[in-house]
């Protein structure tokens, strides 16, 4: 019988989990066993699955990266080329949705606000990004020389952890004693170990993405969606003119990249974003896409995680979008300037913003909080945002990845994706 390839595996699984987790709901049960308990034990095992492998897989894969790269010049040329890359294509990304949100002002003369006002879940969010503001975007830098790395590894602060595997990978680089022979063998032989785990765990990606899905559905329902629905398509708009626009062109005429290859290679990685909405959890499915593409480990290994990290198109998007959407429902005329200082935070927090399920309500309120607008309106964004974070990780996920084949080009390596 012929193999379904993965990413098809993937998208029937979500298809199926649409279907389940409609006629479910969060109460039907079998033989004592509630369906809704079912799919998050399925989801919640593919998650921590693939957590598991994030940490070891970042270090080994950077300090390797980096360690083979060898001589300071090419480390040099290729770290600004990403960082430029990764600032452009997220401004880039904060412009399409600013021009979107200006254009349908989906906030614009509703009383959407007034519904707020004693809602349970506003309340609770409330608790949790009150007090944020400014001094959160330079806490972005101090964690990024963490005290103690192997806390920063246990607490999942890929920040802290990148930054010392970034020099511990060049130190190795650098040294050419004897003895550190065997670490660079070491590093190495555990990124060949790391990416095995990986293909295998990638095989339940049907499964989990499956239960991750099903149980989203099973508690939202579709109907909730309607008074946000302007919000919402403008989202979903703009993130569309940047995935299937912006990016599209850059690969082709930046990277020489047929998008077409590109979007079919990155498939399982995509759809594994959209499912557990989370870029961090993704990067082992990303990394491994990649490396069948055809894109060097020398690349890929500094490239991806940094972008995993650091670059959130989507989230930038959003941030955007939804803070200005805010400020339209509050009836707040924005002048230039606030928009400009929009523009500016969110690509600051998108930074520091973790890869995690619904991480940038943290940072939408540090932007609230500059521009003066009440936290309150985070409440308006709790309806569809789970549905939004699916797709801005997708964003996420598939902006590192051209970043990383496109950087690969300009290096002059071949791949299969090129034209
Ligand atoms: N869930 C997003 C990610 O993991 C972050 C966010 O925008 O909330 O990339």
């Amino acid at each position: 019988m012929k193999k379904v390839a993965l990413h098809w595996q993937i998208a029937i699984a979500i298809a199926l989990a649409i279907i389940a987790g409609t006629l479910t709901g969060t109460d039907a049960s079998l033989f004592g066993v509630r369906y809704h308990a079912a799919y998050g034990f399925l989801g919640t095992l593919f998650l921590n699955a693939l957590k598991m492998i994030i940490v070891p897989l970042v270090t080994a894969s950077i300090i390797s990266g980096i360690a083979n790269i060898g001589d300071e010049k090419g480390l040099g040329t290729l770290g600004g080329k990403t960082l430029l890359f990764y600032f452009s294509s997220s401004l880039l990304a904060i412009l399409v949705g600013l021009t979107m949100v200006n254009i349908m002002q989906p906030g614009v003369g509703s009383n959407l606000a007034d519904a707020l006002s004693g809602d349970q879940s506003v309340a609770e969010v409330l608790t949790k990004v009150e007090g944020k503001s400014t001094a959160d975007v330079v806490e972005v830098f101090i964690r990024m020389v963490p005290p103690n790395i192997i806390a920063a590894a246990a607490e999942g602060q890929m920040l802290g952890l990148i930054f010392f595997s970034l020099l511990f990978g060049y130190f190795l680089s650098r040294s050419r004693s004897k003895q550190t022979e065997v670490v660079r063998d070491f590093w190495n032989g555990i990124m060949d170990i790391m990416t095995l785990i990986t293909l295998w765990v990638m095989k339940f990606a049907p499964l989990g993405v499956f239960g991750l899905v099903a149980k989203t559905v099973s508690e939202t329902g579709f109907a909730s969606f309607q008074p946000v629905l302007i919000f919402f398509i403008t989202v979903i708009l703009a993130l569309g003119i940047h995935s299937l626009v912006t990016m599209p062109l850059l690969l082709r005429f930046l990277g020489g990249i047929s998008p077409a290859k590109h979007y079919r290679a990155m498939s399982p990685a995509l759809l594994t974003a959209f499912s557990t909405a989370s870029s961090s959890a993704t990067l082992p499915l990303t990394m491994e896409c990649l490396e069948e593409a055809g894109v060097s480990q020398r690349v890929r290994g500094f490239v991806l995680p940094l972008g995993a990290t650091v670059n959130m198109d989507g989230t930038a998007l959003y941030e955007c979008v939804a803070a200005i959407f805010i400020a339209q429902a509050f009836g707040f005329d924005l002048s230039f300037t606030q928009q400009f200082t929009i523009v500016v935070v969110a690509l600051l927090t998108s930074i520091g913003v973790a890869g995690i399920p619904a991480a940038s309500l943290v940072a939408i309120s540090i932007i609230l909080g500059v521009i003066g607008i009440p936290l309150e309106g985070i409440g308006l964004l709790m309806i569809t945002d789970r549905v939004l974070d699916m797709m801005r990780t997708a964003v996420n996920v598939f902006s590192d990845s051209c970043a990383t084949a496109i950087i690969a080009r300009s290096e002059g390596e071949q791949t299969k994706l090129a034209v």
